[in-house]
């Protein structure tokens, strides 16, 4: 097992899905985790309370909002005086399609990427500053296979905010690596979860099919995978997109 005592990391989306998966591993390893949440106070309540309330505590913040991420960075060091990782885990996966009105389209378009991409820059941003302070610290953002392959068409959106994300965390890399600030990007493909149910039921066969090694992936495989980078132990990985996708890359 990883050994994270004394880091303190921020998790974003940390009350369910693979953020929940996240929170635990995290926790489990010895870290103190900020579980910021979008809408569900008692989810987020739920899992300080499963990991222990010295260990966690929830915070929430509407990510789809701009301008939020000052405010929600500087709570979350206020809890231990520091932020030592942050792992942007929270995204939205909205559909919309070129046969919708212009309107949804482009609102659909903006939402997203305000949610994957721009308040998640925010937050790069709040914590490149503060990790300039403290002589370094980490950043994991959660991206996707599908900044890769593209996405299905209701979904061109949320690919293209997924590639954002591995662009984006490479340039942190390259721009902050002599101020030992690091970033690694994430990028699963199909996670058992809430964000992924309704496609998962509806195309179970030819999922199966696709994917050399026959299932999608467990959040737990996700978040093991954050808390190695988080460890501290691949600091030469700075800059680079981890792949989860069971070999089915194309
Ligand atoms: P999920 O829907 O279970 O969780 C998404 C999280 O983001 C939730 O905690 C939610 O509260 C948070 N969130 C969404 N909108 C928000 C907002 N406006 N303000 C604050 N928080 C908000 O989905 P998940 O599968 O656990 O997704 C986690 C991450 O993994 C996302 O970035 C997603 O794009 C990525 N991902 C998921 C899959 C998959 O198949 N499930 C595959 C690749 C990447």
């Amino acid at each position: 097992m990883l050994d994270l005592t004394g880091k303190v990391i921020l998790v974003t989306g940390g009350s369910r899905g693979i953020g929940a998966a996240t929170v635990r591993t995290l926790a489990a390893a010895g870290a103190e985790v900020v579980v910021h949440y979008g809408h569900s106070a008692a989810e987020a309540e739920a899992i300080v309370q499963e990991v222990g309330p010295t260990r966690a505590r929830a915070l929430g913040a509407d990510l789809g909002r701009p301008g939020v991420a000052p405010t929600l960075f500087r709570d979350a060091v206020a809890w231990r005086g520091r932020i030592d990782v942050l792992v942007n885990n929270a995204g939205v996966a909205p559909s919309v399609t070129v046969d919708d009105p212009l309107a949804d389209w482009e609102r659909t378009w903006a939402h997203t990427l305000q949610v994957n991409l721009v308040t998640l820059a925010d937050l790069c941003r709040e914590a490149i500053v503060h990790y300039r302070t403290r002589q370094g610290g980490s950043i994991i953002n959660v991206a996707s296979r599908a900044a890769f392959r593209g996405d299905n068409p209701d979904a061109m959106h949320y690919a293209a905010s997924k590639g954002g994300v591995i662009a984006l965390t490479r340039s942190i890399a390259r721009g902050y690596a002599r101020e030992n600030i690091l970033a690694y990007a994430v990028a699963p493909g199909w996670v058992r979860t809430d964000m992924a149910q309704g496609y998962l039921r509806d195309h179970a066969s030819e999922i199966a099919r696709e994917i050399p090694l026959g299932d999608v992936v467990p959040p737990e495989e996700v978040a093991h995978t954050v808390a190695f980078l988080a460890s501290g132990l691949a600091r030469h990985m700075t800059g680079a997109t981890l792949d989860l996708n069971g070999a089915s890359y194309t």
